[in-house]
């Protein structure tokens, strides 16, 4: 894929997201890492990593992908949204690019091989602003068997999601709230095109996951929760995984409450109400074990990001035998 392509009066579009950023000469787009240099987008963060982990894969999250497997996580700086909650604006709202050190894709991948990581994760900051390096890496890594993950916004261009198509296996979404205004005045991109691109990816074969950050006041209310909910049920399916995220003070946000348990909860029962499978909260430690939707034995348990107990047989219930939505290992031992 060409990450750009030519526009009016000398300008260059960028690609990577729904801004298509349309850039003169020597200027930097929106999430501030793309620039427009000699009539090409060059990509200021290819190789320059902010910050470097070995995670659980639950910890993304994701809980229906490759359980109690490590992926090896990594972000660069910049971001296309501005959230006033940012958890990681550290490094999402950064505009210097530390250029004193550069870690190829090939050098990722033996260090994802040498920690005996399943996956690769591009998290921590928005990846589809440094696709061009994700993608690299995450060929190189197919290679030999290891497998990439997206921890997104949604706000993909189209373009990157056909891309995908083969090359990202799964993807946790931030589905931030169901208000269009909300997107458009406090965090970015638009609602729309969020849910258009969450379609897209799914129709594209990638793995997809939900996270919902409730924050008080701004999308907790019983009439948003739903309206969340029945899209999801709706357009994706009720085995899609919901993951319910309970806000703390950061960043600009500091005069907010954290999220109450019972907020948490309401946002939990309306979802099991409407029939989603696979609902869970797992930053307080609640509801944070897979239950098979047909008989309700305990499949996989649990403690925050651990997994304390898994006992899912060839991807199905080992009681009734009903599959289990997602990407499992096809053998792994019971625990
Ligand atoms: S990645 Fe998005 S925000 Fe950044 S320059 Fe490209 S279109 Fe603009």
């Amino acid at each position: 894929m060409i990450y750009y392509k030519e526009s009016n009066d000398n300008k260059i579009t960028c690609l990577l997201c729904s801004y298509y950023c349309d850039l003169k000469d020597e200027q930097i787009g929106i999430c501030g890492v793309n620039k427009h240099v000699d009539n090409k987008i060059e990509c200021l963060v290819y190789g320059h990593i902010s910050a470097f982990n070995i995670d659980p894969i639950e910890k993304k999250p994701l809980y229906h992908f490759l359980p109690t497997s490590k992926s090896l996580s990594l972000g660069t700086v910049g971001c296309n949204f501005h959230c006033n909650f940012c958890q990681n604006h550290g490094i999402s709202q950064e505009k210097e690019i530390d250029k004193s050190s550069y870690t190829s894709p090939q050098r990722v991948v033996d260090i994802a091989r040498e920690k005996k990581c399943a996956s690769i994760s591009y998290t921590y900051n928005e990846p589809t602003i440094f696709y061009p390096y994700a993608k690299d890496i995450a060929l190189e890594a197919k290679k030999y068997g290891i497998k990439s993950v997206f921890v997104s916004n949604g706000f993909e261009s189209s373009e990157v999601i056909d891309d995908m198509k083969g090359v990202i296996d799964a993807i946790n979404v931030d589905l931030k709230s169901f208000s269009e205004k909300y997107y458009k005045t406090k965090l970015g991109g638009n609602l729309n095109q969020v849910l258009k691109n969450l379609i897209h990816l799914q129709k594209n074969g990638i793995w997809i996951e939900i996270t919902t950050l409730i924050v008080p006041t701004k999308n907790d209310s019983v009439e948003e929760l739903t309206k969340i909910v029945k899209w999801i049920k709706e357009n994706l399916g009720v085995n899609v995984p919901w993951h319910i995220s309970a806000f703390h003070p950061d960043y600009k946000e500091l005069n907010l409450p954290r999220t109450s348990f019972e907020s948490l909860k309401l946002a939990h029962d309306i979802a099991k109400e409407e029939g989603l499978k696979y609902v869970y909260i797992g930053n307080v430690g609640y509801e944070n074990n897979t239950v098979c939707p047909s008989c309700n034995t305990n499949m996989i348990s649990r403690e925050y990001f651990n997994v304390k107990s898994y006992s899912l047989k060839n991807e199905c219930c080992s009681n009734c035998g009903t599959k289990i939505n997602g990407i499992f290992w096809k053998n792994q031992k019971e625990t």
